[in-house]
Parts: C-alpha cells; sequence; structure tokens
C-alpha cells in the first residue's frame, strides 16, 4: 500500500483552491489577456469578467455590486476600512476595536494613533472569546467614528455578535466595520440587514486565490483612497485589476453563496466528531473559545500539561502527515509565544501558549478526522512525559 495521504487541517490559515474555482480563473491566466481599463474588444472582456465577479461578491454579503471594492486581500481591505474612514477626521477622533483583532486591524489602529493622533478603545473579551455589546455601548464616546469587532476570530473560530454591535455604533452615529476574513462563506452576513456597513473578506479562506480581496462599503464616500493612481476601483484602489484572481474570488463566492448551508452542516458533524474523538481519548484535553458559537469547521484545543508544547506538538503531527497550527499567532516567526487572543481571554502565560488550531474545509472527509483521532492520542502521550520532565 502507498504511504497516506497528508491531512490539511488548515484551512484558516489557507484554504485549497476549489478546481471549479481554477478553471473559471484558467481563460485569464491564458488566452483572456486585456486590461479591464481598454476599451478594445480585450479589455470588454476582462471588464465583463471583473463585473460579474463584483456581482457574485455583493451577493455573498447581501450588497450592491458598487458596494464592492476589490484589494489584494484581507490585509489591504482592514486597512482600507480603517485608514480610509479616518482620513480626514482629526485628531479628536476616536475608533473602537477589541484586543483580538487579527494584526491587519491591530496595527492599523495603532498607526493611526502614532502618526494621525487618533485614540483607539480596545475592548477586552470574556473567558469563552465573545466580546459583549454592554461593553461597546460604554466605550462609545461623541467623537467616534468607527468600531471594528471581527466576525469571527482567526484562532478561537469564536462569532461574535456582529448585528447588535453594528446595530449599538449605528444607533450612536458611528460606522461599524467587521474583518469577515474568516467568516465569510462559513456565517450568513448582509450588508442589507444590518450585520455591517463596511466588511473585509479574503478569497483564499474561502477556496479562491491568495491575493485577491474586497472591502464592502455602505456609501463610497465615507473613504479616502490609500493608493493613489490610475482610479480604478472608484478611485479607492488604484492599479491594473488582477483579473484572474478577481474572477477566481467571484467563482468562490458563488460557490460559497449555493454550498455554504449543506457545507456547514457536514463540517459541524466532522469537527463535533473530532472534537468528541478529542475530548473521549486524551485525559486532560480541553476546548477553547465558546463551544456553540464557533465557525463550523473550527477547533481550538488545549492539553493540560502539555501547555508549553504545542509547538512541539505541531511539529510532530506536521512529521506524522498532519498539518494544524498552534493557536498561538498568525505568523510562524511568532508561533512560540503567548498568544494575546488567549491572554484576552483570561489564560495566564504559560496556558495562552498551549493551543492547537484544527480547522476543517470543503476537501476533508471523514476518513481524515479517523485517521487523525488515531494518530493524536499516541503523540499527545509520547509528549507528556517530555513535558513532565522538562517542568521537573
Ligand atoms: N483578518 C483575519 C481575521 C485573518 O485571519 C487574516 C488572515 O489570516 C487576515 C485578516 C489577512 O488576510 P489576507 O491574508 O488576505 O491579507
Amino acid at each position: 500500500m502507498s504511504s497516506p495521504q497528508r491531512i490539511y487541517f488548515d484551512n484558516a490559515a489557507t484554504s485549497p483552491l476549489d478546481p471549479r474555482v481554477r478553471s473559471a480563473m484558467r481563460p485569464f491566466q491564458e488566452e483572456r489577456l486585456g486590461n479591464p481599463s481598454s476599451l478594445h474588444l480585450e479589455g470588454r472582456i476582462a471588464r465583463e469578467a471583473i463585473e460579474l465577479a463584483r456581482a457574485q461578491v455583493a451577493a455573498l454579503a447581501g450588497a450592491e455590486p458598487a458596494q464592492v471594492i476589490f484589494t489584494s486581500g484581507g490585509t489591504e481591505a482592514d486597512n482600507l476600512a480603517l485608514t480610509g474612514a479616518l482620513a480626514g477626521a482629526g485628531k479628536a477622533a476616536h475608533i473602537v476595536t477589541t484586543a483580538i483583532e487579527h494584526p491587519a486591524v491591530l496595527e492599523t489602529c495603532r498607526e493611526l494613533q502614532r502618526g494621525h493622533g487618533v485614540t483607539v478603545t480596545c475592548l477586552g473579551v470574556d473567558a469563552d472569546g465573545c466580546v459583549d455589546p454592554g461593553q461597546l455601548r460604554a466605550a462609545l464616546r461623541p467623537q467616534t467614528r468607527l468600531v471594528s469587532v471581527m466576525a469571527a476570530n482567526n484562532v478561537t473560530g469564536v462569532i461574535q455578535p456582529v448585528r447588535a454591535l453594528s446595530a449599538i455604533a449605528r444607533a450612536h452615529g458611528a460606522r461599524f466595520h467587521t474583518d469577515a476574513v474568516q467568516a465569510v462563506g462559513k456565517v450568513r452576513l448582509s450588508l442589507t440587514d444590518g450585520d455591517f456597513d463596511l466588511l473585509s473578506l479574503s478569497g483564499h479562506k474561502l477556496h479562491g486565490p491568495k491575493g485577491a480581496g474586497a472591502l464592502i462599503v455602505r456609501r463610497r464616500e465615507w473613504l479616502a483612497a490609500i493608493l493613489h493612481g490610475g482610479g480604478q476601483e472608484q478611485g479607492l484602489r488604484s492599479g491594473t485589476e488582477n483579473v484572474a484572481s478577481i474572477v477566481g474570488l467571484g467563482e468562490a463566492a458563488r460557490l460559497a453563496m449555493e454550498e455554504r448551508a449543506d457545507e456547514s452542516v457536514r463540517l459541524v458533524g466532522l469537527r463535533e466528531r473530532l472534537l468528541g474523538g478529542v475530548l473521549a481519548s486524551i485525559p486532560g484535553a480541553y476546548l477553547i473559545g465558546h463551544p456553540q458559537r464557533r465557525l463550523p469547521g473550527h477547533l481550538c484545543l488545549g492539553f493540560a500539561g502539555l501547555e508549553g508544547e504545542s509547538m512541539t506538538l505541531m511539529l510532530a503531527l506536521d512529521q506524522a502527515g498532519v498539518a494544524v497550527s498552534t493557536g498561538s499567532a498568525c505568523s510562524a516567526h511568532k508561533a512560540s509565544e503567548p498568544s494575546y487572543v488567549l491572554r484576552a481571554m483570561g489564560f495566564d502565560a504559560l496556558r495562552s501558549r498551549g493551543a492547537l488550531r484544527i480547522t476543517l474545509g470543503r476537501f476533508n472527509t471523514p476518513d481524515e478526522v479517523e485517521r487523525f483521532l488515531t494518530l493524536l492520542p499516541a503523540i499527545v502521550g509520547q509528549l507528556r512525559p517530555i513535558s513532565r520532565r522538562s517542568v521537573a
């Protein structure tokens, strides 16, 4: 028998390209090479493809096509949302965000604070990783221009009550941005229904291509450009469009829209089987984050006594053919540091280094979950004596 296939359980880091997305992109990587700003046939074909993708992304977010601004991904969408909305707001402006946001939001807030004198309030979360709408209400000031709270966290998978948060922010006269990079395609979010005013999304988290994303914005006039040039994307994002990737993002959005409901039920089934299997077979294993308010395929696990060893555990699983990540950070060079997300949930410094993030996606199967459940207990069992020695 040939060696078993590797198991990819790191869909929150990036998700495999759907073959249907690849097929949609291929003509625009090969023969359809027009610049969408050109007026000839080749240009018009590219423009039409972009406008179809815009309609597909808009439909997924309950928005109108004109409310979609294509970007290079989630990071740029977050930067445009925050910096673009605060441009010219003056030194008195105030933003409310949370301690568990992705660095694309937190670092942008820090830059606005450093470079523009904007005041930033960071809300905490409870032990389950949830933001309390009451705390948002209490944090609002007359100068609050923007509230930015992620729709689902990239470490824990915990889903935030964005509709309630958005209603509070908007009733106060502030705009509500959500970084929905992890949530889009998995959780229903709609601009029309009031879930947000601005939303960031990214293609590679929904089985689309890397390097393509979008910012959805209720009113274009709310934003100033952060990239200047030829005036593409309603003047908000100059630069010749990445046509093939935008087409891929559109197709990924269409598929997510069509398949989200069934896919979600299937992933919750796999996730609960995995969680049940881990809790039953590994003494001291525990779930991190709210048990129900979580993304369908997302688990964040801790193992008592192995808290300092999540990196070793992740590498041992890698050796055994399974790709997962530590819950520590979004970048490899910070992977052994304590997670600021877990710290915000009240974990001490040691326990904040101890999470394993397992994220399932469209191409994972029940068989992979069963194989994982036969591997993990043995690996944890082997590491535990090492961990005890290192503590002694
Ligand atoms: N926001 C969240 C919550 C994320 O998880 C990520 C990526 O991991 C990003 C933003 C950045 O997205 P991108 O990789 O498309 O720049």
